[in-house]
């Protein structure tokens, strides 16, 4: 079993890598949609996070609310801290226990979409680090249009985060999407169809 870790910042191009690699059939294990399913009503992460901060982290219903959750976090490095110790080591244990599953069942490898995946170190876990690379302004303009965010907005999320020049250091591979969606879909295809030469 190959473990590949997929990252790049907000609005690199990541999730357009991974819908591309999943049409190909891959496996693909997104963090953040795991991270969604475990903090579900009634499961122990959802419950240490309405330990953690109260009931205003929830909506009518009981449900987590990220909007409110990413507000109390925002800013604030302390909170941002406990939510993710919270949440991060339940998302690589199930990450984890779903490549062990994957690995039984014979599937050769498996993509791992992790956002954090340098700085939070689990990109010491994996066989492959691909980072989707795009240039600031690039990111910028994608997040303006996808979020509807204001320049100023947008900017501010992608400064927030590591410059991609810094991940692409820890990179075995760089997907350049600085040019076309089409063109990045082209290198998914190249990388895959390398598998299957191998
Ligand atoms: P996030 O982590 O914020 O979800 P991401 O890295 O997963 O971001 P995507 O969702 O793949 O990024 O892309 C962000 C937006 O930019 C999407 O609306 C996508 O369609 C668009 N986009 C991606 N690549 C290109 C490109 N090469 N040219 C133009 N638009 C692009």
């Amino acid at each position: 079993m190959t473990i590949i870790g997929l990252t790049g910042g907000i609005g690199s191009g990541k999730s357009t890598v991974s819908r591309r690699l999943e049409a190909h059939g891959v496996l693909v294990l997104d963090a953040d949609r795991v991270a969604h399913e475990l903090m579900e009503r009634g499961r122990p992460v959802w419950r240490a996070v309405w330990e953690a901060f109260g009931w205003a982290v929830l909506d009518a219903c009981g449900a987590l609310d990220r909007a409110r959750l990413g507000r109390t976090v925002f800013g604030d490095p302390v909170a941002l801290g406990r939510l993710n110790a919270l949440v991060h080591p339940a998302v690589r244990a199930a990450l984890r226990e779903r490549t062990a599953a994957a690995a039984a069942a014979g599937v050769p490898r498996v993509v791992w979409d992790v956002p954090l995946l340098i700085e939070g170190g689990l990109y010491r876990e994996v066989d492959q680090v691909w980072v989707v690379y795009a240039a600031v302004e690039q990111q910028v303009e994608r997040v303006m249009r996808r979020a509807h965010a204001s320049a100023g907005e947008a900017r501010r999320r992608v400064a927030a985060q590591w410059p991609l020049a810094a991940k692409v250091a820890y990179a075995d591979r760089v997907l350049d999407n600085t040019g076309s969606e089409e063109d990045l879909a082209r290198q998914v295809d190249a990388l895959v169809a390398a598998w299957g030469a191998s």
